[in-house]
């Protein structure tokens, strides 16, 4: 629901303290926006129920420090065949966004969610992308 509410992104942003999660993944209250905004369903292919957490750009990149790593823009919730073509097509996964070069930054990546290209946002969003349809 919209509840997942600004002021608590403003407060995860804003405080390290808040990390609840593993030092390498995101916090139980980022993890959970991902799922919400999944709704049960892959954000891939829109068929199979999501199972796993998917990051866009990898932490082994070099992001691991980087807090933008464990965001709800570069999460995806997706089934466990998915993230198998993911991890083994990576150029087609790039090609879609599901892979994401730490240089363009997750959140400016239009990623092709359910045949749709959109744009995820840090709040557990997402909108239709202009340009690329
Ligand atoms: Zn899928």
């Amino acid at each position: 629901m919209g509840v997942v509410v600004v002021g608590l992104v403003g407060r995860l942003r804003t405080g390290t303290g808040s990390w609840v999660g593993r030092s390498t993944g995101p916090s139980r209250q980022v993890a959970q926006q991902v799922v919400d905004r999944a709704g049960g369903g892959c954000e891939i292919c829109g068929v199979a129920e999501a199972q796993q957490i998917h990051h866009r750009t990898p932490r082994g990149m070099g992001g691991s420090r980087d807090p933008a790593i464990n965001m709800p823009a570069n999460l995806i919730h997706i089934c466990a065949g998915c993230h198998v073509r993911v991890e083994s097509k990576r150029v087609q996964a790039e090609g879609n966004g599901h892979l994401v070069r730490r240089s363009q930054g997750p959140s400016e990546a239009p990623i092709l969610r359910r045949g749709v290209w959109v744009l995820l946002d840090d709040e557990g969003g997402w909108m239709s992308c202009p340009g690329s349809s």
